[in-house]
């Protein structure tokens, strides 16, 4: 008898044949309660363990012993055991002493051939079950520990390539089991239990993050001791603070496909897809610390403390006092000082790289809260925690801002939202279901993102000239050009001859760098004129969509301009656009006179319905 009150372990006190009972109840049942009966049982466990603890607080009560035997085949920290059925076969010959020409000998040995094996013909498990229940009728009572250790001691002489240990080994075990616990040992060692039921379900009857937990550590052990309790989630586990975790990601949309990729939703939040570098941000007592996506820690670089680093300094004067810790989860930016806007990737600026005092200043651009104040939030939906995002510090413009987002409620709002991102020169846009919760590493599970790129085949490529350009909007360079309104050229009527008039046909800002858009904008420069208003410049028609300045086509530059397709619009000459048009490069090389020509376009546009 077990002194449940020493026992060091749950294993050192459940009897194997216990196991065996049960797993012989589930094996035999119908189908449809084999369910039923696992959760039981494990549910018993878990009771069980919680009375003996109460006798005995100290001891270990993981599921692992038991779950490796019931899942061998998941189990990756024992090694193989390098056993066949050929050689059990002939160990159990060898131990129940049989003549090699008996009629159980040839039932083990041919145990697949039904005119020499029997009912029990094709599982070798079976087979020995049938030979050995009329000769063994007893059991030493061997505890779940003792059939794990031994099981160890098999792994271990496999790998020390010691086939006689392995005999041994087996020979002990053998002697000490019943009949029933012999045929499910022989299925553990042969890494198939035959249970009528799949690992999954097994794994997530014990707890419903079992899957996704053990898709990423490959490791039973971590997942018996994390999600031992039932009734917390794993999301809610994995985020600690000072601990890094692996952030919640965006699964692709194509914009044309929303209706059919996004699951219907009362509305959906749209948030800037900011491009610079996922951190995680964690914050209390004063200090920080900074881990990028992959989990390497930035806080030597943004700082430690309010007295350290290029960004902690001004990040600490901005939490309000109520928050004495919090993880906020956002995206490193680049922000250009002088120019006030950020830098995008194109510039190939190294935002963990930045200098104290230099143009460049990294910005951290927070999008969720994962925990504030020594309470994780991951399980809330995200309409609630961005609202406590909106309330734990206040932003400062290029240092440390919030996301603004809108809600959308069908593709029209999601396409007007891209269009708004493409023009504002951001890349795309994150739809995010408002009621999602925070899953760390999890990419399905209501989080979107789109880019005009992700909308398959259809990008076409045009070189159009510039004809008009617009001053930047609000806040963003207001004296210098941002966008450019673009032309198709009319052939002219005598082949060979320069086209003489251009049709506006779309307006373009993204796509290029500031570099690129200063050095473009410095070449146009002496050649922009002014728009008088209802003055149509010579050489030029443009309709609804008028630019601030206009420049002669001889003294222009070609763009080659991307986008996903083409579509009818009355807001420029050509009678279409290019939506989500970006600029792919600066065709300097190129004479304004190699613009494309409406026909062309038109033959293009023809040939593309048709693919
Ligand atoms: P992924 O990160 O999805 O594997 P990727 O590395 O190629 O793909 P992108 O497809 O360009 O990156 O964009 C995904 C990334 O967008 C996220 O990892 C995150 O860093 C970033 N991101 C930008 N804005 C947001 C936002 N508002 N919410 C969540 N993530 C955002």
């Amino acid at each position: 008898m077990v002194d449940y009150s020493t026992a060091a372990c749950m294993s050192d006190i459940i009897p194997f044949s216990d196991l065996c009972r049960f797993c012989d109840k589930l094996s035999s049942s119908e189908w449809k309660k084999r369910g039923d009966i696992l959760l039981r049982y494990i549910q018993y466990y878990r009771e069980f363990s919680a009375k003996v603890k109460k006798i005995n607080p100290g001891i270990n009560d993981s599921f692992y012993p038991v779950m490796r035997l019931l899942v061998p085949s998941l189990d990756r920290e024992r090694g193989p055991y390098g056993i066949k059925e050929v050689k059990l076969a002939q160990i159990y010959v060898r131990i129940l002493c049989l003549a090699k020409d008996s009629r159980d000998a040839s039932k083990l040995q041919h145990f697949r051939n039904p005119s020499k094996a029997g009912k029990a013909a094709g599982d070798f498990a079976d087979v020995i079950y049938d030979v050995l229940k009329s000769r063994i009728s007893s059991n030493e009572n061997l505890k779940i520990s003792d059939v794990n250790q031994h099981l160890d001691n098999i792994a271990n002489k496999n790998a020390s390539n010691d086939p006689r240990g392995i005999d041994d080994e087996l020979t002990i075990l053998m002697r000490k089991m019943s009949a029933s616990e012999q045929k499910w040992l022989v299925r553990m060692l042969l890494k198939d239990m035959k249970l009528g039921i799949g690992n999954n379900k097994i794994l997530s009857t014990f707890h419903r993050d079992a899957v996704d937990l053990y898709d990423v550590s490959n490791c039973l052990k971590k997942v018996c001791s994390t999600l031992k309790d039932r009734n917390t989630h794993l999301h809610e586990i994995e985020v600690c603070l000072w601990d890094k975790f692996r952030p919640m990601l965006a699964q692709r949309c194509d914009v044309q496909n929303v209706d059919k990729d996004l699951p219907r939703q009362e509305y959906y939040l749209v948030e800037p897809k900011w491009d610079g570098e996922r951190f995680q941000l964690h914050y209390g007592d004063g200090k920080f610390k900074y881990y990028t996506r992959k989990g390497f820690d930035y806080t030597n670089t943004y700082g430690e403390n309010a007295s350290q680093g290029n960004l902690s300094p001004y990040l600490s004067k901005q939490f309000l006092p109520s928050v004495k810790n919090c993880i906020l989860d956002g995206e490193m930016m680049c922000w250009n000082s002088k120019m006030k806007n950020f830098t995008t990737k194109g510039a190939e600026i190294d935002v963990k790289m930045l200098k104290v005092g230099n143009v460049h200043n990294p910005c951290f651009c927070a999008f969720d809260i994962l925990l504030l104040n020594d309470q994780v939030l991951t399980n809330m939906p995200l309409h609630d925690r961005v609202g406590i995002l909106n309330r734990v510090f206040t932003p400062v413009e290029g240092i440390f801002m919030n996301t603004v987002r809108s809600k959308v409620t069908n593709k029209g709002e999601i396409l007007s939202a891209l269009n708004r991102a493409i023009d504002n020169f951001e890349e795309g846009i994150m739809i995010k279901n408002p009621f999602s919760v925070y899953k760390p590493n999890s990419r399905k599970d209501g989080w979107y993102k789109i880019k005009p790129e992700y909308t398959e085949g259809s990008m076409i490529e045009l070189d159009v000239l510039i004809i008009g350009g617009y001053y930047g909007g609000e806040g963003r360079w207001r004296t210098a050009v941002t966008h450019f309104l673009y032309a198709l050229a009319a052939p002219s009527s005598i082949p060979g001859e320069n086209p003489t008039e251009f049709h506006s046909f779309g307006r373009v800002g993204s796509g290029c760098t500031q570099e690129e858009l200063s050095e473009l904008g410095a070449k146009l420069a002496p050649h922009w004129r002014r728009v008088k208003t209802g003055i149509m410049p010579p050489n030029i028609i443009w309709t609804k969509e008028i630019p601030d300045l206009w420049i002669e086509p001889k003294n222009s530059i070609i763009l080659q301009v991307k986008a996903t397709e083409a579509v009818p619009s009355d807001s420029f000459h050509v009678g279409h656009t290019l939506r989500f048009p970006r600029i792919q490069k600066v065709r300097d090389d190129k004479p304004w006179t190699d613009c494309l020509t409406v026909p062309e376009f038109f033959k293009i546009l023809e040939s593309s319905k048709g693919k």
